[in-house]
């Protein structure tokens, strides 16, 4: 019998539990960072299933780790997110919130009861080609996040792992295929806000003042020139002022003019850049004029990139699981941001689509009040990416080092 088989098999055997611990975690939605009930849910099943775990990880994470039969082996992880939205659940289904005004909107019910799949199998896998650790990670929805919190907390450096793996259920892909994507999934967003100070006075004397709302036009103007003549035109680059703010009435120039934006990057280069440029064009505005400006540049998570050949050996497996019809490479990123890309800025990895659709009728985008997912793909799900960790260990361990 091939190996991927086995996890096929051992998935199906599980698809019924798996259903219902997300069943159970989609009642029971917490917000970011304080998703309390749901970590000690997590922590009974794992006990259940036989796994160590360690609780209170970056807030409320929970590690569970599967050794091999020796330690020494090497580790590949898997991270599932915790969190829910501030969103009343219109589903009506049986198992629908009962944490009222939140919901599990986004499918992390799905990833967690999935991890606990994988936790399931893998107790069941003999001699593993190595050590598997399960990340349960806070607060994907709410910046700065809760990845960069668990890598702070150094579950990486004490474990090790060589690589990691996700699916996100995507509605909008149909149940029974997986999408994937080398490089880069989706988009950095960062955020900006710029002060303009000048000197406010009469309309009619604008040579006694400096006009902040000239100056701001002008940076506004600039900033555009970046996107059009700096940054490279196949390299994909959005700089938007969506907010402009000064002044009170027609004949006063004001003292100062607010501008605030946001930056979209899917390159880590080309995010580097970015806030230099702004301010360089904004001092290129102000200095010769007499005005001064404040600018502030906040970081949101940073574009996810897929390694290769991680993302090789995920559509590999996904392929064993789903057939090999049902893995469909994605040609463009997407605009979203994600925190699992600080996991991927550290260790290679991949982080992969997972079709829950409808059969028939429109699908339900996330973070809608009536999201749902078909179930069915759940089991399949799981086998997928414990035999994704399955092949890199083997791989890993095949070679010495
Ligand atoms: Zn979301
Ligand atoms: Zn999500």
């Amino acid at each position: 019998m091939d190996m991927y088989n086995f996890f096929k098999e051992k998935a199906l055997l599980l698809a019924e539990q798996i259903i219902n611990w997300r069943r159970h975690l989609h009642t029971i939605p917490e917000q970011s960072f304080f998703e309390k009930e749901t970590s000690l849910y997590i922590e009974k099943v794992l006990k259940e299933l036989g796994v160590d775990t360690e609780m209170n990880v970056a807030g409320t994470g929970v590690i569970g780790f599967i050794p091999a039969d020796d330690i020494n082996m090497p580790t590949v992880a898997v991270r599932a997110d915790m969190d829910a939205l501030p969103i009343v659940e219109k589903t009506g289904l049986p198992y629908a919130s009962k944490n009222e005004g939140f919901m599990h909107a986004c499918g992390h019910d799905a990833h967690m009861a999935m991890a606990l799949g994988i936790a399931g199998i893998w107790k069941e896998v003999k001699n593993p080609p190595g050590n598997l650790l399960l990340i349960f990670q806070p607060a994907e929805e709410r910046p700065p996040g809760g990845a960069i919190k668990i890598i702070e907390s150094g579950i990486l450096d004490k474990y090790k792992p060589r690589a990691i793996f996700a699916f996100h259920v995507n509605p909008l892909l149909p149940c029974g295929q997986v999408g994937v994507k080398k490089g880069v999934l989706t988009a950095a967003a960062d955020r900006f806000v710029l002060k303009v100070i000048g000197k406010g006075g009469h309309g009619a004397s604008p040579h006694c003042c400096i006009d902040p709302i000239v100056i701001a036009s002008n940076i506004v103007q600039g900033w555009q020139q970046i996107v059009s003549r700096v940054s490279d035109p196949l390299g994909p680059l959005v700089i938007t002022a969506g907010s402009i703010h000064g002044g009170s009435e027609f004949n006063i120039i004001p003292e100062e003019v607010e501008i605030k934006g946001t930056v979209r990057t899917l390159s880590r280069e080309m995010r580097s850049k970015i806030p230099s440029l702004l301010e360089e064009v904004t001092r290129g505005y102000t200095a010769p004029f007499g005005a001064s400006y404040k600018f502030e540049y906040f970081k949101g998570y940073p574009p996810l990139i897929n390694d290769p050949d991680m993302t090789g050996i995920l559509a590999k497996a996904a392929a064993d699981i789903f057939g090999a019809k049902n893995v469909i490479w994605l040609d463009k990123p997407t605009m979203g941001g994600e925190d699992m890309a600080y996991f991927l800025e550290t260790i290679p990895g991949c982080y992969a689509y997972l079709g829950v659709g409808p059969e028939k009728g429109e699908p339900v985008p996330w973070h809608s009040s009536f999201f749902t997912l078909d179930e069915k793909a759940l089991h399949l799900g799981t086998a997928a990416l414990a035999w994704s960790c399955y092949l890199k260990l083997e791989k890993g361990s095949s070679k010495p080092g």
